[in-house]
Formats: C-alpha cells, sequence, structure tokens
C-alpha cells in the first residue's frame, strides 16, 4: 500500500492503481476535470468580497488506465475548495494566477484497490477487503468495520476454532478477541495486529465513524497480516493449519 495515493484531501487526483488489470495507473482523461460551484456560494463570495479568490463545491472527473490492453474507466467525484493568487510573472512580464485546488473524494467507481490481496486469499476475506475499499471515501466507521470482518474471515481461512472450552470447561463460542488468542498460542506474532483491527472494528460499530489516519493504517496492517499469513511466505497456511489440527486433535 502506497500511503501517499490515499489522503483526506488532495491538491490533484493521484496515480491509483487501475481495479480492472490491477497493473496499470489511472490517469486525469483531458478535460474530464469539472468545477461546479453552487450559486448560493456565488452569492455568499460576492457578499464578503472574496470572488475571483476562491470558490468551492462539487468537482467531477474521468481517470482512464494507462495500460493499453486495458483503458478502464473510473469515474472521481467530491468537494474542492479552490484559491486564486494573483502574481506577476517575470518569465512572460505578465500578470497571472495560481490556482490551488483542494479536493475531498467522496467516491471512485469503480473504487481502485487499496491494498494487495494474496492470490491465495478465499473469496470471503478478498470480497470483505473490497467491500472496506469501496466504504474507504465513504463511511470510515463502515469502512473500519468491514476490516475487522475481513480480519475474522482470515481467521475462518486458517481454521482458527469458533468455539473452545471457557475456564470451567465448558465449550462456548469464541468471541474474535478468543480466537485471536487461539491463533496466538499456535502462531505467535501477529496478536498485535489482529487485537488492532478488532478495535479499530469495535470504533466503527459503536461510534459511527472512525478517524481517517486509523482506517489508513488499519489497511496497511491487514494487508501485512495477509501477507504474512497467507501470502509471500509459502506453506505458512499450511504451518498453521497443521499446528491447528495438531492442537486441537490433542485436545
Ligand atoms: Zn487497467
Amino acid at each position: 500500500m502506497d500511503k501517499r495515493l490515499w489522503q483526506k484531501t488532495y491538491a490533484k487526483l493521484p496515480s491509483w492503481v487501475c481495479p480492472r488489470c490491477f497493473k496499470g495507473r489511472l490517469k486525469l482523461r483531458d478535460k474530464s476535470m469539472k468545477f461546479v460551484e453552487p450559486d448560493w456560494v456565488t452569492t455568499k463570495l460576492d457578499e464578503n468580497d472574496l470572488r475571483g479568490e476562491r470558490s468551492l463545491g462539487r468537482f467531477s472527473a474521468f481517470l482512464r488506465c494507462d495500460e493499453d490492453e486495458c483503458h478502464e474507466i473510473v469515474a472521481v467525484a467530491g468537494d474542492y475548495v479552490s484559491e486564486y493568487d494573483p502574481y506577476f510573472d517575470t518569465f512572460t512580464n505578465s500578470h497571472d494566477i495560481k490556482t490551488t485546488h483542494e479536493l475531498t473524494v467522496k467516491g471512485a467507481i469503480p473504487m481502485p484497490p487499496i491494498i494487495d490481496v494474496p492470490a491465495l486469499s478465499a473469496d470471503v476475506v478478498r470480497n470483505h477487503i473490497r467491500a472496506a475499499e469501496s466504504l474507504f471515501f465513504v463511511d470510515s466507521g463502515a469502512c473500519a468495520n468491514k476490516l475487522r470482518v475481513a480480519s475474522e474471515a482470515l481467521l475462518d481461512q486458517l481454521n482458527v476454532p469458533l468455539t473452545g472450552p471457557n475456564s470451567k470447561g465448558k465449550i462456548v463460542d469464541y468471541s474474535l478477541a478468543q480466537r485471536i488468542d487461539a491463533l496466538d498460542k499456535t502462531l505467535p506474532g501477529h496478536k498485535d495486529i489482529l487485537d488492532a483491527l478488532r478495535l479499530v472494528g469495535n470504533a466503527g460499530s459503536h461510534e459511527g465513524d472512525a478517524d481517517f489516519d486509523f482506517v489508513t493504517e488499519c489497511f496497511m496492517l491487514i494487508e501485512h497480516v495477509l501477507a504474512e499469513l497467507i501470502g509471500q511466505r509459502h506453506g505458512t497456511m499450511d504451518a498453521v493449519a497443521k499446528a491447528i489440527v495438531a492442537k486441537r486433535g490433542k485436545a
């Protein structure tokens, strides 16, 4: 995950990875960027003598994948704030205006991928992660909640048990925290990350909103844990499954 591509606001739209081919980069189509200032804003700016100095409203744009075989189109929309600063250009010897935009993306269709999902990931894990990504610009609380669900699906894929004995020896349904502990006993080293995802998901469930930076970091965490548990380390998943089966077999 390239964190620079995922910001609260942008001066210009970044070169996200294409959601169709996952190889190409998305580039702004010529003349597709539109800024529209609502009348009520124009009136307010006039009243405050700011017309020509700033503008705000809605923007829309089309991005195109730069991969020749693909050329997928992504529609993007959101809010903008623009500032216009007059300056004297000594090169052309004329007055000019420097325009700066602050773009807050509210949606991208189809949504570009935020993280790499390993090929060996279960479909249900991948689907929850892609669903979390589609909520990234829309609702950070719901997005965080989806990441928590994705981490639960990851535990399912790793065959971490859903039930186990409580302190009295009775078999009960495990909470997510208990399942994370169960994984940690057979395969240590991932508890902190999975706990972080569990907690950010809790924030999403209970508070309705999660801090944008917190959610961004959670995408980094789940990408890391996916790579560790089912991605680059070939054979790790088998080892996890074997260790759990061996442990359960003894119980
Ligand atoms: Zn593409």
